[in-house]
């Protein structure tokens, strides 16, 4: 494979990442994408499971979690282990799995290594079969924790919560459905996700092609042929499809659709950074060798620390492409001398760590793709983390198969879809299908994604409680919220590449609350203003934790298209010191039984 070229032109590189950024920004920016809704709802329709009719519930239950995906399995599982069983997990899908639910397009796979991105995997005695699994795996792995936890006996599927309101005269939640239920709980939780709701891409004309076309969140098998389990897509050996995307979800569909035999057009707009990616089979003996007691907290310890930047180095356990990419850019951080550590050192460094990582990458497409120009195309020009880096062994090598062409857009996107195809740079592509990786809303409210918006005390809505910005103790719990968190990243780890780990730890933060709650004889509990003020007013002093959420970076959703990377981003602020400081605070938090800035009552 080729190597970076031994002199980088900084200046000449950072130049190039600049024109190629202003190239893309648009006037829309986030408004660019087509909400899926109306006459495109049918882009939303469930095509793996039917919608079983059942009576509306009128029950009360200790604990309502929004959201089968990891965050609700990891919430769930560890009340359970507390002893607070009366559960019920609420989903839109059809069954547990969130985004692994969905996303059952051929390729998908995870791109952190399973044994620290599969959830629980000690507590459901289940070895990954891979070092990246497959999605059936991920969706199984789901489903067994919902098994194993006793989650599926009041869980309630293919329904969207309509509201949930503090009743205050009863101390209880009310949550209304569009399945007609309307149950109480004595707790709630939300956690939806950031990355669940897809969009569109708002190219003119894009409701007027009579072919086929479907999201990759919601994979047409009956088209197509083949299965989630990558058999080959048979019904496209005649057919001409495009897919309108470069992103991660393409780069793993990409080489399906190339064997598959037909005519296939990838519609580039920017060119994904994609490295090596390097599967393999786990090994029995070598797994049996580190599942000791508590091995997959010590494994999701040690990655944490090995993605941070300015912590001493340790053995990398996990080695995948994200501690190569972070392992990198702390060596260079590692080398400055004592004195010569400011931020902006730092920031330096990082950046020719950077820049030699991303030459690589671009090496790498021109070693593998066989046409030079074609190469050139897929060379991507920006910061690493501008856009979310890749990892893929069949990505590239697609372009070498002969049906496979890419129709690069120079930045500018289709120009217009019609009945037959579409058009890019004035030359028109007959297609029979259009396949929309156009990725998930990020960005727009909290309430449209989610779909409600919670009512706590006196009826104030949370978006009223956040109209000045988010405002959490821990960035789980609201004050005039009480018994209720909101089980995100921000204003807590934030983002670390293994976002299961955020999880698993709010799940041990919330059974501790509960647990607590209920051994000291309280019913209600809620962050004091106090502490809450406090706590924001400590995020707030911390600098923005991800570099590519800047507006300096090539648009995307890191970035809210180009325009900013304030809180209603998708990757807001954090704990100041990080993510491993913030897992060590808060387990010290829980540990000391005080639950320092909670009132219980
Ligand atoms: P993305 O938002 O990353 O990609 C959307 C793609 O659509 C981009 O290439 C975008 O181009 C392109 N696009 C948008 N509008 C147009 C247009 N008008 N014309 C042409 N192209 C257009 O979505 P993905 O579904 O790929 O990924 C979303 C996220 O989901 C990932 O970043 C990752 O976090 C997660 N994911 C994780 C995976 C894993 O863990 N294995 C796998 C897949 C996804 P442009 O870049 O120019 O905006």
């Amino acid at each position: 494979m080729a190597t970076a070229a031994p002199t980088l032109d900084k200046h000449a590189i950072l130049a190039r990442y600049q024109a190629e950024r202003d190239k893309r920004l648009r006037a829309d920016g986030n408004d660019q994408y087509v909400e899926v809704a109306g006459q495109y709802a049918h882009y939303l329709v469930d095509p793996y499971m039917p919608v079983v009719p059942r009576a509306p519930l009128t029950d009360h239950v200790t604990f309502a979690m929004v959201g089968g995906g990891f965050a609700g399995l990891c919430v769930g599982a560890r009340l359970v282990e507390a002893g607070i069983t009366d559960v019920r997990i609420i989903d839109k899908a059809g069954d547990f799995g969130g985004n692994w639910y969905w996303n059952r397009y051929p390729g998908a796979q995870c791109d952190t290594a399973s044994i620290i991105y599969l959830p629980l995997l000690e507590e459901t005695r289940h070895m990954p079969t891979e070092k990246y699994a497959h999605a059936p795996e991920i969706l199984e792995q789901s489903r067994r924790i919902g098994r194993t936890f006793g989650l599926y006996d009041k869980a309630l599927f293919h329904i969207r919560v309509d509201d949930i309101v503090w009743d205050e005269t009863r101390s209880v939640w009310v949550i209304t459905t569009d399945r007609g239920d309307k149950f109480t709980a004595d707790y709630v939780a939300t956690g939806t996700g950031p990355l669940h709701v897809p969009k569109l891409p708002g190219i003119p004309g894009l409701d007027s092609f009579k072919g086929h076309g479907f999201h990759t969140s919601r994979w047409d098998y009956e088209y197509t042929g083949g299965d989630t389990n990558g058999a080959p897509l048979s019904k496209l050996k005649d057919k001409r499809v495009a897919i309108i995307g470069t992103g991660a979800t393409a780069v793993q569909v990409v080489p399906h659709l190339a064997r598959a035999g037909g005519t296939v057009y990838v519609v580039q707009r920017t060119p994904s950074s994609v490295d090596a990616r390097g599967n393999a089979p786990t090994d029995l003996a070598w797994f049996k060798s580190i599942a000791t007691p508590g091995w997959q907290k010590r494994w999701l310890d040690n990655f944490a620390r090995n993605i941070a930047i300015g912590l001493p180095p340790e053995e990398d356990l996990v080695q995948d492409g994200w501690t190569n990419i972070m392992g990198r850019i702390r060596e260079r951080v590692l080398t400055l001398p004592m004195d010569q550590i400011t931020p902006a050192s730092i920031l330096a460094v990082y950046e020719d760590a950077e820049i030699e990582k991303m030459s690589e990458v671009r090496a790498r497409a021109e070693a593998i793709v066989h046409d030079k120009e074609t190469a050139e195309k897929l060379k991507a020009w920006y910061r690493q983390w501008c856009k979310r880096p890749c990892f893929h062994d069949a990505y590239l090598q697609a372009f070498n198969e002969p049906g496979t062409h890419l129709i690069d857009t120079d930045g500018k996107g289709v120009e217009r879809i019609d009945e037959t195809g579409l058009w890019v740079n004035g030359i028109h592509y007959e297609v029979d299908c259009i396949i929309y990786a156009s990725g998930f809303e990020v960005g727009t409210s909290h309430q449209r994604r989610a779909g409600f918006d919670m009512a706590g005390v006196g009826g104030k809505r949370l978006s009223q409680a956040w109209a000045d910005g988010m405002q959490t103790l821990h960035g789980l719990h609201v004050h005039g919220f009480p018994n209720a968190f909101i089980v995100q990243i921000a204003q807590a780890a934030n983002f670390g590449a293994n976002v299961p780990h955020n999880w698993t730890d709010a799940g041990e933060t919330i059974a501790a609350v509960v647990s607590h709650a209920r051994d000291t004889g309280r019913r209600i509990v809620e962050p004091t203003p106090q502490a809450q003020a406090e706590w924001v007013a400590l995020i707030k002093t911390g600098m923005p934790s991800f570099v590519g959420a800047v507006a300096e970076c090539t648009p995307g959703y890191y970035n809210l298209e180009g325009t900013s990377a304030d809180i209603s981003g998708f990757l807001p602020s954090g704990y100041p010191l990080g993510s491993v400081a913030y897992f060590e605070y808060i387990d010290n938090w829980r540990r000391s039984g005080d639950f320092t800035g909670l009132a219980f009552s």
